[in-house]
């Protein structure tokens, strides 16, 4: 593994030298996706593009909702105090994402452009209807994301965009969000099904699946049927979800079981939900 390691001073020096280097760049993150992948030997770019230091770390709060910068820790969204009641389930997914040391350096952004279908924190962001903001060399833009996300491993992004944000709507207060991650182990795995699921008291249901599919989905049947009929339809939400993801066989599991998670999941996600609302907690 060779590589040259570059410190730019700004995001538009970053994004001009990764135009002119093209598939010879990446961008580097808190690198723990990337190193693996250039010491697996699947990519070898000759240069990493830094992204510390270019203020892309903070997590803002404006009047209607919130901006997580790009290059915000996992641990930075844990400890956020905005992020502890009806926005639980950020906290919840950025929590069991790696170990402590992976938390520290590992980045929202990161875990949103690598693009894996089991990314922990991309169901959450998909439920709360996030939006991604883009700087390149055409200028800035934003999408939501369900529309950044392509298929495994591959974005709407340039290769010389920056994801410089994540943003979403705060969430009325008779609302819950919640999140569940079935893994083979309780640390350090990466989810055989993980599940995000937002309710608002009498009105939006949002429900997202990870590792489940070729990307992480939402499921707007289910959240149609919850929308109208409520806590009645959590049961079958769970059955219409798990009938519409196409799961892969493979070490972590079979493909038929992880319809089962899903049908499991989806409906104790809703329930979970329902239950903080009825309770007062979100
Ligand atoms: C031991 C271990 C355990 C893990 N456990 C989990 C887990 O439980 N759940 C989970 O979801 N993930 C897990 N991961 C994967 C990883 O930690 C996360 O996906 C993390 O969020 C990636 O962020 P990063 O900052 O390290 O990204 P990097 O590795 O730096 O970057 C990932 C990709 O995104 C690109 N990129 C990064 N930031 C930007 C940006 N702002 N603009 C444009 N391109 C960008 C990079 O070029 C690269 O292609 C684990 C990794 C390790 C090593």
């Amino acid at each position: 593994m060779s590589f040259a390691f570059h410190r730019p001073e700004s995001l538009d020096a970053a994004i001009a030298f990764a135009r002119e280097q093209g598939d010879a760049a990446r961008f580097l993150a808190g690198g723990t996706d990337l190193l693996i992948q250039i010491n697996r030997g699947r990519i070898a770019p000759k240069h990493l593009i830094s992204l510390a230091g270019l203020g892309l770390d903070t997590i803002g709060e404006t009047p209607t909702g919130y901006v997580i910068g790009a290059m915000a820790t996992h641990e930075a969204v844990v400890n956020h105090p905005g992020f502890q009641t009806t926005l639980t389930a950020l906290t919840q997914a950025s929590a069991v994402i790696g170990g402590r040391q992976v938390r520290n350096i590992a980045t929202v952004g990161g875990n949103i452009v690598n693009a894996s279908p089991a990314a922990d924190l991309v169901p959450v962001l998909l439920a709360l209807d996030a939006t991604v903001e883009l700087r390149g060399a055409a200028g800035t833009r934003s999408m939501p994301l369900d529309r950044f996300l392509v298929e495994r491993g591959r974005t709407d992004r340039r290769p010389e965009e920056i994801l410089t944000a994540v943003g979403f709507d705060k969430p009325p207060a008779e609302s819950a969000t919640w999140f569940l991650k079935a893994g083979r182990r309780k640390a350090m795995e990466i989810s055989v099904i993980c599940v995000a699921a937002h309710l608002v008291r009498g009105g939006k249901a949002r429900i997202a699946i990870g590792a489940a599919a070729s990307r992480t989905v939402r499921m707007p049947d289910a959240e149609a049927l919850v929308e109208k009929q409520g806590a009645a339809a959590f049961r079958e939400a769970g059955r219409i979800a798990a009938d519409a993801v196409a799961p892969i066989d493979d070490v972590r599991a079979s493909a038929r079981y992880r319809k089962l998670l899903v049908a499991t999941l989806v409906e104790r996600a809703l329930l979970a939900c329902a239950d903080r609302i009825a309770g007062g907690e979100a």
